[in-house]
């Protein structure tokens, strides 16, 4: 069977050929129940169908490929800052390609299931007394992987791809995530949805949409609240700015609550049979938004992983969210 018709029948010969391409794109889905009588029409953008569960499978793989590339490595390890999700794919890609236990430091209010999946991957992981959206100048996940990287007494042991510098990290949305959305949408996307983390989902979208259908305009989407539990996102208002982001090239920010966004996450579940996590949620709330004010179009809303890692907080608004 040749490679083209391996992938039609999905079938891949190893995991490496799993990971979301242009050739391989993670599902795009049509939201016709959440939103009835939506200006809008929508399609929620899978990436939980990435094998680490998540969107942060693009950038991790990308950044490997490109610190192996650059023969950057050495024989070291690698150390990440991460709200979990980068980490749970970087370990996954260090064991898929043979390279050594990746060093994770995450904040300490991270659910206990990435801890657990992370350490059953086999990363070590270094808690930090840190919030989802630390306040500057206390990043304390990144100060604590820059000092193992950048000491003297370590630095020949670990190296940092650090996902908020790394320019593979967007470069991984504008060569695949980009094109892809182009493709299924047959072009006709007016409005892209992501939440801001590091930003690289972002910013690979912006610049790949602005070269090729400018046009469509780019929402970003943080966190109403300074202390969140919207893991993976970021509220600009407090924390640190990512190096690779660049406010200028998104049309709008969306903030979004915890309450809104995990109050849409279940609507998500129960109206589409969608198992969205909180960031999905929240991206699918400021498509909400769009709609009320009239927008009119094609919205893509980037769901970036899914509930099952985040069951304990959606515990509190299971019951105030109303069946009908
Ligand atoms: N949602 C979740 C659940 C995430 O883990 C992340 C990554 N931190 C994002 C959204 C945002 O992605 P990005 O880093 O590309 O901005």
């Amino acid at each position: 069977m040749d490679k083209n018709t391996r992938m039609h029948l999905r079938v891949y010969k190893d995991l490496m050929e799993l990971a979301a391409s242009r050739e391989n794109p993670t599902p795009m889905v049509g939201l016709s129940r959440v939103m009835p009588d939506s200006s809008l029409t929508l399609w929620a953008k899978l990436e939980w169908y990435s094998p680490s569960g998540s969107v942060k499978d693009r950038a991790a793989l990308a950044m490997i490929r490109g610190a192996i590339k650059r023969g950057e490595l050495n024989g070291r390890a690698l150390v990440e800052p991460t709200s979990g999700n980068t980490g749970i794919a970087l370990q996954l890609y260090a064991n898929a390609l043979g390279l050594l236990p990746v060093t994770v430091t995450i904040p300490e209010m991270v659910p206990e299931e990435e801890v657990l999946l992370l350490r059953l991957l086999g990363a070590e992981v270094v808690e930090v007394p840190d919030g989802a959206c630390p306040r500057m100048p206390t990043d304390g996940a990144i100060a604590a992987a820059k000092a193992l990287a950048d000491s003297p007494a370590t630095t020949d042991q670990y190296h940092m791809l650090y996902q908020y510098g790394n320019p593979d990290n967007p470069q991984a949305h504008y060569e695949n995530t980009g094109p892809e959305i182009a493709a299924q949408t047959e072009g006709r996307v007016t409005h892209l949805i992501a939440g801001l983390g590091t930003g690289g989902t972002l910013m690979g979208l912006a610049r790949y949409f602005k070269e090729r259908h400018p046009a469509v305009k780019v929402i970003s989407v943080e966190p109403a609240e300074a202390e969140h539990s919207l893991f993976g996102l970021r509220n600009l208002e407090v924390a640190m700015k990512p190096e690779i982001y660049d406010p200028s090239l998104v049309h709008e920010v969306i903030k979004v609550s915890d309450r809104d966004a995990y109050r849409m996450a279940i609507r998500l579940m129960r109206k589409e049979g969608l198992l969205a996590g909180p960031s999905a949620g929240a991206n699918t709330y400021a498509a909400m938004q769009l709609a009320q004010r009239g927008e009119v179009g094609t919205a893509v809303i980037i769901f970036p992983d899914d509930a099952l890692k985040y069951v304990h907080h959606f515990k509190q608004y299971m019951d105030q969210e109303v069946r009908s």
